[in-house]
């Protein structure tokens, strides 16, 4: 992985699903270097997609 190198507190997300991605959300433009990871590079609610 290449996480570019920050002066600030790093905090890993683990999962980038509903709760994963609205942690990262509400840590926008807060003093932390935020890294998501997820197993996919897209996000899928599955049970929608049939609409
Ligand atoms: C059929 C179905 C219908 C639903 N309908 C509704 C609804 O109508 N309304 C509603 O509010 N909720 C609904 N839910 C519930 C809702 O989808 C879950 O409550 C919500 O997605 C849980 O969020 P989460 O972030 O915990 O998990 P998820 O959203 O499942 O996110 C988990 C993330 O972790 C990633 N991940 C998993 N394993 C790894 C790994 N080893 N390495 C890296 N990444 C990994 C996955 O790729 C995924 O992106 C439904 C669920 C199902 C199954």
């Amino acid at each position: 992985m290449n996480i570019p190198d920050s002066s600030l507190p790093r905090i890993v997300v683990a999962g980038g699903g509903f709760a994963g991605l609205e942690l990262a959300k509400a840590l926008r433009n807060k003093p932390f270097q935020v890294v998501l990871l997820d197993k996919n590079n897209h996000f899928t609610f599955q049970p929608l997609l049939y609409r």
